[in-house]
Formats: C-alpha cells, structure tokens, sequence
C-alpha cells in the first residue's frame, strides 16, 4: 500500500545518501573497507541499519566490487582502489520495518574510454529497462529491455543472479535477460530491484571460493546498477535517487 511504499521510499532515499556519501571518497588509495566503514556510518547516524550486515552470514555492510568483480565483493583492507579501476557499490538499509537497496558503479579518477562506455551503457540499460515497469507489462518486457540493449554493444548479460523485490529478497525476480510479454505480471504497487550486471566480454561469471565474490570468468570488467522502483499504471516510479549520488561526485 501507499504507506508501505513510502516507507520503501524513505530507505531508497538513505541508501542513495549513503552511495553518496561513499561515492565522495572514493579516490586511488583509500581502501574497500574504509569505505565501508564510511557507509555504516553513515546508514546508522541516519537512524538505519546496514541491511547486508549478517544477512546469511555476509560479512560487511556495503558490497563494494572492484572492476572484474561483478557483485557481493567482500570490503577489505588490502583492496587498495587506484587510477583508472571502477567500483560497484550495492548498499542496504533497514528502517522502520522497511528496506532500501541498490547500486551504483564509480569510477577512480580517470578511466579508459572503453570502461567509461561500459558504464554508461549498464546505466542507460537500467533505464531501459525502467521504461518497462508499469502495471500490465510483464517482468520479460523489463528483461528483454536490458539485454537487447546491453547485447547490442557485444556486452555479457550477466544470468546468474538477478533483482529480487523489496523486503530482501521478495518475488518477482528480475532476470537481465529475457523475452517481451513473458513471466509474472507487473501489479500497481508491487516494489522490484531492476539491476543489470554486464560484462564487457563475455557473460560468464565464477564464483570465488570466499563465498560471496562474483567476478567475470575473463577477468575483464563488470558494470551494475540498481534501483529499487514501485511499479504503477502510468509507468515506474523510481524510489533510487542517483541524482543525489552523481551531484555529490561531480562536485
Ligand atoms: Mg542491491
């Protein structure tokens, strides 16, 4: 209900703060786990909890995946970040019963103009695929959005994981890849996380014996961005705000 989504949409906004707040700091050697520290601060001075923290064991607050690491990158101190790689950041809150989650990709300082385009295409294909979720359509309209325009640039679409709804890890999943006008229903009001993991070679991905890191299997990049969005009759009403994350590195 609408209270439900506001409150979704209270913790949408903390975590776009709090990618925010990271996304100011990061620069060539400051470390993954300062940076994580820097998040849980952030999400618990703000009156939150970090909603990764112990969720089936992880270890840490914020996800931070440095360039061949897809997703679920454990934070650490001897990941130094130096020119030139690029960050995904997956952050979680949890607040007045409620969750927020999503993701955004950051470059450290300058990046190859190949990188660049990888990110710039995972995010217009999260937009895409935005497009897509209003109430009537099907979670395959979504799907076929992002890969079509991912794929179109020779991109790997990653298919091992995918978004999960609101309230960690709800229905429907949102897999990156797809057919139009096949899978679940989208309904007015139902809450999803659209976030497309792309690889710039190929979309196979091998999971680390730590448990959670995911990385490409050529070692080459990987980009991914997530919003977290209500889906309604006239189209999607994003809850994510990077408007808020990409003043703050622009600066
Ligand atoms: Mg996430």
């Amino acid at each position: 209900n609408e209270e439900e989504i506001e409150l979704l949409r209270e913790n949408n906004l903390l975590v776009s703060r709090t990618l925010a707040e990271v996304g100011r700091h990061i620069r060539p050697g400051v470390t993954t786990k300062e940076l994580d520290r820097i998040g849980e601060e952030f999400i618990r001075s703000h009156g939150a909890v970090p909603a990764f923290l112990g969720y089936q064991g992880y270890p840490a607050s914020l996800c931070i995946s440095v360039n061949e690491q897809v997703v679920h990158g454990i934070p650490s101190t001897s990941q130094v970040l130096k020119e030139g790689d690029i960050v995904s950041v997956d952050c979680g809150t949890f607040m007045k019963g409620f969750v927020g989650d999503s993701a955004y990709t950051f470059a450290v300082g300058a990046v190859s103009d190949e990188v660049k385009q990888l990110m710039e295409v995972t995010k217009e294909a999260l937009y895409k695929g935005t497009a897509q979720a209003r109430a009537g359509n099907r979670v395959g309209d979504i799907s076929a959005a992002v890969q079509e325009y991912a794929e179109k640039f020779g991109y790997g679409v990653v298919r091992e994981l995918e978004g999960l709804g609101q309230k960690m890890h709800e229905d429907p999943g949102v897999p990156n890849y797809g057919a139009r006008g096949r899978g679940p229903l989208l309904r007015e009001g139902m809450v999803i996380c659209i976030e497309p993991m792309i690889n710039m070679g190929t979309r196979a991905v091998v999971f680390e014996p730590d448990g959670w890191t995911v990385r490409t299997r050529d070692r080459k990049p990987a980009a991914h961005y997530e919003f977290a969005v209500a889906v309604r009759k006239g189209g999607a009403d994003v809850l994510t705000d990077f408007s808020i994350i990409e003043e703050a590195i622009n600066k």
